[in-house]
């Protein structure tokens, strides 16, 4: 299946995604017949080492075993059926436990993370209207921040290569400066540097809060920007501006959710919930949040919206969640259809991504994953030390199970050269322009972690 006749095939059948599908004259397609744990193996048995999660989504490994049965049961059960005017076991589970994770509830599900913003900007701008304030129809960012790429999340989507080519499609939207870090100046400290740019934040809201419905951000982490990270102040300034000016706020954790910076949801990182998520809590999760609770209300501690996907699934399908508050809910609870939310995906709530879900969920619990994560990233972070010490590296940072760093005197091309150095080596890597990152599915161990050092610092001697 190695050969360049099925190669060819996949080429001349398949579209990639993000690719300019000449540059396949010289780099050739990967081909996987399977994978287990951190690895996928071509159809010759050689093996590569996931570094990536395959583009975030994956937590637990490919082919996880108890992923695996939880959807053979459900297969047998239901696979799908629409959810308007309809429900099943799986979605009403896990609206039920994303709620008492997040503190958030009435889950509105689509299929990918650009659906899920999509939802969240049509229903902020909605909420607003059904309350009065149709003026309120404008969105904020962050510069350089990545939500998806459908017409609207490329709206707020701030990464030149993506946008700039369908410009004229889009509609304007405003950017603030980013907190992350690497943009500060020497000496400055990351919360320093937050809360400098919470001002600029603060100024842009006081001149346009009346025509804006909200500010949407991926707390902690900007991925697409390269692992941006940032000091969590930055949420705490932003929360309260948005309460002052009446503006909601749409976290975006569609990458960051699920544990992958340390917490369930990076959010809790700025605003820590008394309620972890560990073994044998399953009996004492805390209550659904009460009415009323959270939206637009000063002092609130919660996103007015939170965009969930890719880890949802563990990395087996697609499925995406944005949850909010009873305030917004209510806003379109009436009489009159036109003020009901009347948007849908045809595979909203599909039964077997909502049980892969639940069984992901089992998973953080019956394994009390966060903290084992907490032990595990504190060991990687050790074993990464030569790597943080090599001349070329710079800006070495971590959240939870993210690694990134620049490389110094990186020359043209070296994101794809680096990719295909990785894959002589058999490692999954896949810069951002001169970022090098590890997000690996939390399943890997040790030995696999030293591989992906070692093998990243070889890679380093010679690009
Ligand atoms: C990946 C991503 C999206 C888009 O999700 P898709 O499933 O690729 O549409 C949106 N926001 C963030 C922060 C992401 O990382």
């Amino acid at each position: 299946m190695n050969n360049p006749d099925f190669l060819a095939r996949s080429l001349a059948a398949v579209w990639h995604p993000c690719t300019q599908m000449k540059q396949h004259e010289t780099l050739p397609l990967v081909p996987i017949a399977r994978g287990v744990g951190v690895w996928l193996y071509d159809f010759d048995g050689r093996p590569y080492l996931d570094a990536v999660s395959s583009w975030w989504v994956n937590l637990f490994g490919h082919c996880n075993p108890r992923i695996n049965a939880a959807l053979k049961d459900q297969l047998d059960k239901l696979e799908h059926v629409m959810l308007a005017g309809f429900t099943h076991q799986p979605v009403v589970e896990l609206s039920e436990r994303l709620s008492r994770l997040s503190g958030l509830g009435h889950c509105f599900y689509g299929s990918d993370g650009a659906s899920a913003t999509e939802i969240a900007l049509k229903m902020s701008f909605h909420y607003w209207r059904n309350s009065g304030r149709p003026e309120k129809t404008r969105f904020v960012s962050l510069q350089n921040a990545y939500h998806g790429e459908t017409v609207g999340a490329l709206s707020v989507t701030d990464v030149a290569l993506f946008k700039d080519t369908y410009a004229p499609l889009l509609r304007e939207s405003a950017q603030v400066p980013t907190p992350d870090w690497r943009y500060a100046e020497p000496g400055e400290s990351a919360r320093d540097f937050a809360l400098r740019c919470a001002k600029v934040l603060r100024e842009h809201l006081e001149q346009h809060h009346q025509e804006t419905a909200a500010f949407i951000i991926e707390p902690l982490v900007q991925g697409a920007a390269g692992m941006g990270m940032y000091d969590a102040e930055y949420l705490r300034q932003a929360r309260a501006l948005c309460d002052e000016f009446e503006v909601h706020l749409i976290a975006d954790e569609i990458a960051v959710g699920f544990g992958r910076t340390g917490t369930m949801f990076a959010w809790e990182q700025a605003f820590p919930s008394p309620q972890p998520l560990s073994r044998g809590e399953r009996g004492l999760i805390p209550p659904l949040p009460r009415a009323g609770e959270g939206l637009g209300e000063r002092g609130s501690t919660k996103p007015d919206f939170l965009c969930l996907s890719k880890g949802i699934t563990g990395g087996y399908l697609p499925l995406s969640v944005v949850m909010t508050t009873d305030t917004v809910y209510q806003a379109f609870y009436h009489d009159d259809t036109a003020r009901g939310f009347l948007h849908s995906h045809s595979y909203t709530g599909n039964a077997l991504a909502c049980r892969a879900a639940l069984a992901t969920l089992d998973i953080f619990e019956e394994d009390g994953v966060i903290e084992a994560n907490r032990a595990k990233a504190a060991f990687f972070h050790q074993a990464a030390v030569p790597l943080k010490a090599h001349p070329r590296v710079t800006n070495f940072r971590n959240a939870g199970m993210i690694w990134a760093f620049e490389v110094e005197d990186a020359a043209p091309g070296f994101a794809r050269r680096c990719f295909e150095a990785g894959l002589k080596r058999g490692l999954l890597l896949r810069p951002l322009g001169n970022t090098v990152y590890f997000m690996p599915p939390y399943v890997i161990n040790e030995e696999e972690f030293r591989m992906l050092v070692s093998g990243t610092l070889e890679i380093l001697e010679t690009l």
